[in-house]
């Protein structure tokens, strides 16, 4: 048997000229923790501008290397890898290599696809596709199997990379998630609801490699204890992404009654998420993060028309990130569904939001007015009161063991 190999490719991280290196590094390390109960950290290489990852088992162990797929499909940064194996640098071992590659495969057509980064090779990429082309038909044929080249629309390809020391020989290719490195862009904290929203909003920068920091507020006990087991269920499913990620969940209901107490209860949606926000610079000042990120979606509540997100924005230092502003309900469940969090956003749950708001809520708010209820409001103090009683819960992707995350993250 001999190993399977995953080489790696990335796009856009590769177009960084200057911070190629960091966000090369990032993504080594980023798939060497998602895959630290295969293969051992070392065993995911960089170079040539691509990533290796040897595993400690051979391509055709098909249930060891759907477990592999499915996690390097987490992998923020990579668009496409190919499993298969390692050449030398000779053309009959090149030839032995695809045919071991094809060898359970059906199929009917085939193309081989070169690309020669070492340029010292004696054969260029169209001389070694027709050698490893002939070579193959060749062999096909003489065990009595019917097969043909197809440049157009092959059912299998092989693919060869020649680089400088080795040969890169593989069949699968599967594409990847695309985005860029989590911890590649920095920290945010995402204010995480139960809904559908900003679970979608998390994921989405996320994948634009922001490592993500998320709060919950609730008015436990004047809500059930239940959103707070849902949104942590949604911490769980995100952190497939990051592996590992830091809940904060915070109480907000002694600060909600202190606003009931000073403000028109149509004011009121409005100062609590004014409140949030405040709450969040504090949380992301600790946390070293450089932004806030919600699930906003414009229009899409009385709470999100443009009058009150800038009404809301008014009180942030940070700046806030929004990343389903301009996008549809239906496109924000759809996606829901595709990161996994759709069934639990769709139970219902106590919003603390609602708490004593009334039935209309100011939808076009005037920052002179909030500015006149919050002469009597002390922010600090709400803040204080709020952070006060915090828990912060430490989450863990659900197939990795906790012990070994907290080994790899020294
Ligand atoms: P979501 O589906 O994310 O709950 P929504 O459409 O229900 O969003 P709102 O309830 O108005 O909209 O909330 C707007 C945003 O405020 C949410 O996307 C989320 O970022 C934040 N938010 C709302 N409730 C909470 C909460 N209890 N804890 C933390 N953040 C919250
Ligand atoms: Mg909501």
């Amino acid at each position: 048997m001999s190993s399977a190999v995953v080489i790696c490719h990335y796009h856009e991280v590769a177009l960084k000229q200057k911070n190629r290196e960091i966000f090369e590094k990032k993504l080594r390390t980023n798939i060497a923790f998602m895959l630290s109960d295969i293969v051992k950290q070392n065993m995911v290489m960089r170079g040539y501008g691509r990533l290796k990852i040897v595993l400690p088992f051979g391509f055709e162990d098909t249930e060891k290397i759907e477990i592999v797929k499915s996690r390097l499909n987490n992998v923020f940064g990579l668009t496409n890898y190919g499993i298969g194996i390692v050449s030398a640098l000779d053309i009959e071992k090149i030839c032995e290599a695809s045919l071991k590659v094809l060898k359970s495969k059906n199929f009917k057509t085939f193309s081989v696809k070169t690309k020669r980064q070492n340029k010292k090779f004696p054969l260029n990429s169209v001389e070694v596709n027709q050698k490893v082309g002939a070579f193959i038909l060749e062999k096909f044929k003489s065990d009595g199997k019917e097969i043909k080249v197809d440049l157009k629309n092959p059912d299998i390809t092989v693919h060869i990379e020649i680089v400088d020391r080795e040969v890169y020989v593989y069949a699968d290719r599967f594409k990847g998630p695309g985005g860029l490195p989590v911890g590649s862009s920095g920290k945010v904290v995402s204010l995480l609801s139960a809904g559908f929203d900003s679970p979608v909003a998390s994921y989405m920068i996320m994948k634009r490699g922001a490592r993500v920091v998320f709060v919950h507020y609730h008015s436990y006990p004047y809500t059930s204890y239940d959103s707070i087991e849902q949104v942590k269920q949604i911490v769980k499913i995100l952190s497939r992404f990051q592996l590992h990620s830091k809940l904060y969940i915070v109480p907000i209901a002694e600060a909600q009654r202190i606003i009931v107490l000073n403000a028109p209860v149509e004011l009121r949606t409005i100062l609590y998420r004014r409140l949030m926000i405040k709450i969040a610079e504090k949380i992301a000042e600790k946390e070293k993060a450089e932004a806030l990120v919600t699930g906003e979606s414009l229009g899409q509540v009385a709470s999100q028309t443009l009058r009150n997100i800038r009404v809301i924005n008014q009180i942030a230092n940070l700046p806030i990130l929004r990343p389903l502003i301009g996008i549809d309900k239906e496109e924000i469940i759809q996606k829901s569904r595709e990161i996994g969090t759709y069934e639990i956003s769709s139970q219902p749950y106590d919003d603390c939001c609602s708490f004593l708001t009334g039935r209309h809520p100011e939808t076009w708010a005037d920052l002179n007015d909030i500015f006149e209820v919050e002469k009597k409001i002390n922010w600090n103090e709400l803040v204080e009161i709020s952070l006060s009683n915090a828990e912060v819960e430490n989450i863990y992707a659900d197939f990795l063991d906790k012990n070994i995350v907290e080994k790899i993250e020294d």
